[in-house]
């Protein structure tokens, strides 16, 4: 059996200080790009799990299966990452900055009844997850929703209005909001189907939105009660 081969592949020693720069740059490239990225799609695990599993797992695979990677090679790798990953919550726990811009605030989808500034800009609500969200959690329409907010977990947070403060909403559960109107069929209240915000238009009538501004699809609002 050749060692040298086992521990190193066919590299020299030297090349594991190569190996722990290259680990360092990987980390902080598919932290970034995971950042960017934003948290669609990463919900149930924080952005440092999805990014330890995927730093570790080509590092923990490919000695396995190719000759030319030694097992040192992949322990330096290891190492670093792990040690990125300590040095990284270790500057969470020490500042407040740092922790808003490593793992990013919460931010408000709807306000106060109304889609909120951010939500609008980053799209939240053109994504089906967020109505996914409010049907998991029994709401039938948008009026019923006081608050809500996406959690820097990719979960959201959903703080209902009492009874008697529902106002009429956009449906969130598919049979309903996927019957949209550019002629209003009778004289009603309709919710934008692109931000959900509503407005009472008169039959035959057409309408734009003024609160997401290219909007001219409308559903009719429902203002049942949550169950
Ligand atoms: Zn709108």
């Amino acid at each position: 059996m050749n060692w040298h081969e086992l521990l190193f592949g066919d590299k020299s020693v030297s090349f594991l200080l190569e190996i722990a720069l290259r680990a360092v740059i990987m980390f902080l490239l598919i932290f970034l790009g995971l950042r960017v990225a934003g948290r669609r799609g990463v919900s149930q695990l924080s952005i440092f799990e999805l990014l330890i599993i995927i730093s570790l797992g080509s590092a923990a695979g490919d000695p396995m299966i190719y000759k030319d990677i030694g097992i040192l090679n992949s322990l330096v790798a290891f190492a670093v990452v792990f040690f990125v990953y300590w040095l990284i919550t270790k500057l969470i726990e020490n500042s407040d900055k740092i922790e808003d811009l490593l793992e990013g605030e919460p931010m408000y989808i709807i306000r106060d009844g109304k889609v909120s500034k951010e939500a609008l800009k980053n799209k939240v609500l053109a994504g089906d997850e967020f109505f996914a969200s409010l049907r998991f959690h029994s709401f039938s329409h948008m009026g019923q929703v006081k608050a809500a907010i996406l959690e820097t977990s990719g979960e959201v947070s959903i703080l209902p209005f009492k009874d008697d403060e529902v106002k009429p909403g956009l449906p969130v559960w598919p049979d309903l909001l996927h019957n949209k109107y550019k002629v209003m069929p009778a004289d009603g209240v309709y919710a934008c189907y692109k931000c959900g915000s509503t407005k009472q238009i008169a039959k035959n009538e057409m309408a734009k939105c003024s609160v997401c501004k290219n909007n001219d699809d409308w559903v009719e609002a429902i203002s049942e009660v949550k169950k």
